[in-house]
C-alpha cells in the first residue's frame, strides 16, 4: 500500500536522528512513539536512551496513582514495570502499605525477577512475599519453597576442595508459556468474558496466574452476582430463611456460614428479601468502614439492582446483563436505554459487529 509512504519517510531516517528525537521527548511521548508501530517498538530501547531520572520519575508517579494502588500494583525500579504485590518481597511492599514510601522515594524497589537477575538476595536465605517463603539459589537462579529448595554452597565462589557439593533441583517440566506470558491488561480483557467459575479455575492453573488474575476484580459484576445468587439459591432451595445455614456476601463473592454475618444484616435479609443483594459479611462491613474514602464502600454505594435483567449493575454504567440480553435479541434498544434514545445513541451498530464473533448458541445461558 502506498498510503503510508510519509510514515516510511520518517522510518527511513538514520537511527541517529530517531535517537536525537527521542532524547528530546518526555517519557510519555517517547512511549507513545515506541508504540506507533513494530519498527519503532523494536529499535527504540527507552531505558537505554532516556536518562534514568526520567524513567524513575515516570514509574514512581504511576506507582502512586490511585488506580494502580487500588489494583495492588507496585513499581519495580529495575524493569520499570508495575507488578502485583506477590512479585515483591514483603519488606519491599511494606513501606507503601504503612504510608512511609521510603523505598518509593529512593527508587529502590525491585521485583523478584529483577532481584534474581542481579542476585540481590543472599544464597538460600529465606525471603517472604507475605504469602509464601522462598529460598533463592545463586547456582540456578530459581526461587524455591522450603520443601523443594536447592542445597550446597555457591559453585566456584564458596566451594573449596573437599567441601560438600552443590545440588540444584531440576527445573519444572512444564515451563510457563502461553497465557502466563501475556501482559496483564490483555489477560484482564480475556477474563472479563469468562464466567466466575472459569476465572477461579484459571487462577488455579499456576503460581503466576494465581498472582496475576484476581477473579473478584476482573470478572464482570453481573456475572459474579448471577453465579453467587444461583449457587446460593440451589443450596437453599425449599429452606425457610430462618433455618438457612449459609448466606452469600456479594462484596467478597463468597457463600459463608451464618455466623459470619452481623444480626443486622440477617434481619435485613429476612425483612426485605428484595434487597438481599446488599448482603455483606462482617469482615467486609469492617473493611468498608476502615477509612473515609474507602474504595470498597464507593463500589458498594454505586451498585444498583437492574429492573430489567434482575442483575447487579453500577450506577451511570451500561448494565452488563442487559447488554447480553440485547445481543441475544431478548430485549430491544428502547428497553435497554429508556432515557438514552433522545440522545441518538448508536450502540446497535457496535453490537452488530459482535454477531460474527459468537454464534448465537454460545450466548444462551444454561
Ligand atoms: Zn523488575
Ligand atoms: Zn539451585
Ligand atoms: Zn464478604
Ligand atoms: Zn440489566
Amino acid at each position: 500500500m502506498r498510503s503510508n509512504a510519509p510514515q516510511r519517510l520518517f522510518e527511513g531516517l538514520p537511527f541517529d536522528i530517531h535517537f536525537e528525537v527521542v532524547r528530546h521527548l518526555d517519557f510519555m511521548s517517547a512511549l507513545n512513539m515506541a508504540s506507533t508501530n513494530r519498527f519503532f517498538h523494536r529499535i527504540l530501547n527507552l531505558p537505554a536512551i532516556l536518562p534514568n531520572s526520567e524513567l524513575v520519575e515516570f514509574i514512581r508517579e504511576r506507582g502512586m496513582a490511585g488506580q494502580n494502588r487500588a489494583e495492588n500494583l507496585f513499581a519495580c525500579y529495575q524493569c520499570y514495570r508495575l507488578r502485583p504485590r506477590e512479585k515483591f518481597s514483603k519488606k519491599a511492599t511494606a513501606d507503601r502499605l504503612h504510608h512511609r514510601h521510603k523505598l518509593t522515594e529512593e527508587g529502590r524497589r525491585y521485583c523478584f525477577d529483577c532481584s534474581a537477575k542481579n542476585r540481590f538476595y543472599d544464597h538460600l536465605r529465606p525471603i517472604s512475599n507475605g504469602k509464601l517463603r522462598y529460598y533463592f539459589c545463586h547456582n540456578c537462579g530459581q526461587y524455591r519453597t522450603r520443601s523443594g529448595m536447592c542445597h550446597g554452597p555457591r559453585r566456584g565462589i564458596d566451594q573449596g576442595d573437599g567441601e560438600m557439593l552443590a545440588w540444584c533441583q531440576p527445573k519444572p517440566a512444564t515451563p510457563e508459556g502461553g497465557l502466563e506470558m501475556l501482559p496483564a491488561h490483555i489477560l484482564k480483557n480475556i477474563v472479563s468474558y469468562l464466567g466466575y467459575d472459569d476465572a477461579l479455575h484459571l487462577a488455579m492453573v499456576s503460581h503466576t496466574l494465581r498472582d496475576t488474575v484476581p477473579p473478584i476484580k476482573w470478572v464482570a459484576l453481573h456475572t459474579r452476582f448471577r453465579f453467587l445468587r444461583d449457587r446460593w439459591t440451589a443450596d437453599t432451595v425449599d429452606v425457610d430463611i430462618g433455618a438457612m445455614k449459609t448466606f452469600p456476601c456479594y462484596m467478597c463473592c463468597r457463600i459463608q456460614p451464618k455466623d459470619k454475618f452481623t444480626p443486622t444484616q440477617l434481619r435485613m435479609a429476612e425483612t426485605y428479601p428484595q434487597t438481599s443483594w446488599k448482603m455483606r459479611c462482617q469482615a467486609c462491613v469492617q473493611r468498608m468502614y476502615i477509612s473515609e474514602r474507602n474504595l470498597m464502600r464507593i463500589e458498594y454505594n454505586r451498585r444498583r439492582m437492574c429492573e430489567i435483567c434482575k442483575c447487579l449493575r453500577r450506577g451511570r454504567e451500561t448494565c452488563g446483563g442487559c447488554l447480553e440480553l440485547y445481543v441475544k435479541g431478548a430485549i430491544d434498544q428502547r428497553t435497554m436505554y429508556p432515557e438514552g434514545l433522545g440522545r441518538k445513541r448508536d450502540y446497535g451498530d457496535h453490537l452488530n459487529r459482535l454477531d460474527g464473533l459468537f454464534d448465537g448458541q454460545d450466548w444462551v445461558e444454561a
